[in-house]
């Protein structure tokens, strides 16, 4: 605390990422990260980059980026915002959008930073509660809002929330902007990016972190109706010109065109998902059904600070909540399939 700070600082509660450890040789299953590398084609991409071209500024607009995401996705160019990692996206769109007179609404359990938007730009909110079994109650978002904004999948409980109950939403709600942030939905989920041509109030976030292998890169993305996204580029243009670097779009361009690694990649981390869910059964967890490469889960007869503590000293990294309603759960990354087998391994040792 310093005397010079302004009183929106001393209020501050900021976002606290997972763990990114120093440490060598751990199985690190805390921040849901892809475990496989970025295509090839990423790689080849930015090696074949021409440095030299640093000492430029990069496209202010990421054309090429916007271009590569508009034709695999089916919209127009002006229907894409792109800026460094969804974090970013999120926080233009909660100015651009959410910075209303009503509050705005978001499950009580959620994706962490959404409250921190909201002390950083002065926004109200509602937290409607999770069902007992953690489904997402749209029912309960009707009041009059200034904004919704939910993950789907949710983070950090990994379900889904059907397209249908979206769509009801949508219709029933018109008059402020619905953000449903999709950071997990390349996991299992269908997404409602087709549902932003019915809709000139939905905006829906992507990032290239997670089932596209750049958590490192720092792209994340919006799709919807070019009015939203040309508020987005107002708020964009009023903070910071040059969000992506140029390898940054590099690498994004060829990780979203490379669409055979992609669905490869994808699909081995949902069957090391499903071997894991039946594996830990057999130990008598219980997990809540997962669309995401991650789960949620619980055990009876076990404290969960204490296995996630026990996990971390035999190298196994995951993520631990200490909050209300979740204290007794754990939330796994899905690694490699012997990422996963090492976790297995592990845990049979600390129930015994
Ligand atoms: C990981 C994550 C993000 C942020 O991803 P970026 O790396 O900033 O693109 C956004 N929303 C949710 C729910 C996430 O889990």
């Amino acid at each position: 605390m310093s005397r010079y700070w302004s009183e929106l600082t001393r209020g501050l509660v900021p976002y606290v990422p997972g763990e990114q450890p120093k440490i060598q040789n751990l199985i690190k299953l805390n921040t849901n990260e892809n475990p496989y590398p970025p295509s090839p084609k990423v790689v080849a991409a930015i090696d074949a980059f021409d440095k030299a071209r640093l000492r430029l500024y990069p496209d202010p607009n990421s054309d090429i980026v916007k271009s590569a995401l508009a034709e695999y996705y089916g919209v127009a160019h002006q229907q894409v915002f792109v800026g460094n990692g969804s974090d970013e996206v999120l926080g233009f769109a909660f100015m651009a959008f959410f910075k209303q007179a009503k509050p705005i609404l978001f499950p009580d359990i959620s994706y962490s930073f959404y409250p921190v938007y909201c002390d950083l730009f002065e926004i109200k909110s509602q937290r409607p509660a999770l069902s007992e079994r953690f489904e997402i109650l749209l029912d309960e978002y009707s009041s009059d809002n200034g904004g919704i904004v939910f993950p789907n999948p949710n983070a950090p409980t990994g379900r889904l929330v059907t397209l249908e109950t979206i769509r009801a939403l949508l219709q029933r709600n018109t008059e402020s902007v619905v953000v449903i942030d999709e950071a997990y939905i390349d996991f299992g989920g269908e997404s409602a990016i087709p549902l932003v041509h019915e809709f000139p109030n939905l905006l829906v976030v992507h990032t290239l972190s997670k089932s596209r292998s750049l958590a490192g890169a720092r792209v994340g993305f919006a799709i919807g109706h070019a009015d939203l996204i040309e508020g987005l580029e107002r708020v964009k243009n009023s903070f910071n010109s040059y969000p992506l670097d140029m390898l940054a779009m590099q690498g994004a361009v060829a990780a979203v065109q490379d669409v055979e690694y992609f669905d490869a990649t994808r699909q081995k981390i949902i069957a090391s998902r499903e071997w894991t869910v039946a594996e830990l059964e057999q130990l008598g967890f219980e997990t809540v059904p997962s669309s995401a490469n991650f789960i949620f889960t619980t055990h009876p007869r076990h404290d969960a600070a204490g296995i996630f503590a026990a996990l971390r000293e035999k190298r196994v990294l995951v993520r631990y909540f200490n909050k209300p309603r979740i204290s007794q759960h754990l939330r796994i990354t899905i690694g490699t399939q012997q990422e996963c087998e090492a976790l297995l391994a592990a845990l049979k040792e600390i129930l015994v």
